[in-house]
């Protein structure tokens, strides 16, 4: 029996509950693999498990798509579309890696178990972001088996350093496919998610952009001296009238996008996060400094970001240096809402929502491999249709991460219908 409804050339599954009960298994086998982004113990070797695991656990689809390996570790499928249509790829994408799980003992169930409890599966990545890697799969293993050829070509790329930036992984595919001339129309990422509202309903969100990253060290100087007979100024006491002004301050964005107007994330926001100095306690320090890490809203470039800086605790006598670490990166493009891919995708998310679930535009506040992906694609979207606690995106990377089993299956039928509005080329 063909997995997709008949009635229906959308790409919408009819999964049974033995079908169900499979996918799951297959999902729980990637959660696994200690696939950990820990540059102090870090090892190919659980990736390369893990891709032997899904090319028996997925054998249609790694027969049927070409596969390129980049990076050490980074998988790249190619599902050639009709070579008569002239429609540009897409790519979907999914990071293969996982954030370390701190102490184990304060997890209720083990990290990498792959636990099933209460209608949930529990362990580190079940949402960040082997929901994606083990449900692209899925859907596409489904879709072979029903017959499906997609009229345009389709990228799946799994970068396996995306946690700690991507520089081998998601870069090395971009890099590899722009060398080719290869463009895609869009990428699709992790970013957006379904989030509670404040009605107690849920409203999906999805990333059309994403903030840029910089850090700048702020210092304040004064003259050594005894504290007991303190000036009136002190580095550490300008260093505070300088963070609090920041704190205060609301940096002006140009005009944008109707979709995006109204997010609550829209603003660069400054976050004090490392402050350092004095060395004793009766001695006035001749200078004190702070750590402001920034995250530039996509109206607002890292050098707009800098001089807006300069121009709040400059007057205090504060100097500020950008910190030049591998790190930093520009705010992304807004990506277009008038596109086909847009629509596709939008569809798609509606159809396998909750009843009642809204749906909005946003900007996602993290940096991702999608920041990678902009070399060789004209939009960027980013959305995992998954619900998120009211801790909000602070579950990814925490103890106790899991995904609802009903959140699973709506990421294989979401990508599913996605890939087949997609390349059905209507
Ligand atoms: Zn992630």
């Amino acid at each position: 029996m063909l997995p997709i409804s008949s009635d229906n050339h959308r790409g919408r599954l009819n999964l049974s509950p033995g079908d169900i009960s499979e996918a799951i298994g297959r999902f729980c086998g990637t959660i696994k693999f200690k696939t950990l982004s820990a540059p102090e113990t870090f090892s190919l070797e659980p990736f390369h498990s893990m891709r032997y695991f899904s090319e028996r656990a997925w054998p249609t689809v790694f027969s049927s798509l070409d596969l390129e390996i980049h990076g050490g570790a980074s998988i790249l499928l190619k599902w050639q579309g009709d070579s008569s249509v002239s429609l540009k790829p897409v790519m979907l994408t999914a990071h293969q890696d996982v954030v370390p799980v701190g102490d184990p003992d304060s997890w209720s169930h083990d990290p990498f178990g792959a636990e099933l409890a209460e209608e949930r599966i529990w362990g580190r990545g079940t949402l960040d972001y082997k929901c994606g890697f083990a449900g692209m799969l899925e859907a596409v293993s489904f879709l072979l088996a029903s017959g499906f050829k997609p009229k345009r070509t389709v990228f799946l790329a799994f970068g396996h350093d995306e946690e700690v930036g991507g520089f081998f992984g998601a870069k090395a595919i971009a890099e590899s496919l722009k060398k080719r001339g290869i463009r895609c129309s869009s990428v699709l990422d992790e970013g957006g998610y379904i989030y509670s509202d404040s009605d107690g309903g849920f409203v999906a969100e999805l990333a059309i952009a994403e903030k840029g990253y910089a850090s700048f060290c702020l210092t304040a100087d004064a003259v050594q001296g005894h504290s007991s007979v303190p000036p009136q100024r002190t580095a550490i006491g300008t260093l505070s009238r300088g963070i609090t002004a920041l704190e205060n301050a609301s940096m002006p964005l140009p005009d944008m996008p109707e979709e995006i107007r109204s997010s609550t994330m829209l603003q660069t926001t400054f976050a004090p996060t490392i402050v350092s100095g004095g060395c004793k306690e009766n001695v006035l320090p001749a200078s004190a400094s702070v750590t402001i890490n920034t995250r530039p809203s996509p109206g607002n470039s890292v050098a707009e970001v800098h001089n807006f800086i300069d121009s709040i605790v400059g007057p205090l006598g504060i100097s500020v240096e950008l910190l030049d670490n591998t790190s930093v990166s520009e705010p992304s493009i807004i990506s277009s809402t008038i596109t086909e891919d847009y629509r596709a995708l939008k569809a798609s998310i509606q159809h396998n929502m909750l009843p009642g679930t809204g749906f909005r535009c946003g900007v996602f506040p993290a940096a991702t491999d999608s920041r990678r992906y902009c070399m060789i694609a004209q939009n960027v979207y980013r959305f995992l249709p998954v619900h998120l606690s009211q801790r909000g995106i602070g579950a990814l990377h925490s103890v106790d991460e899991s995904i609802a089993v009903s959140d699973y299956i709506r990421c294989v039928k979401f990508y599913a219908e996605y890939i087949s509005r997609l390349s059905s080329g209507s």
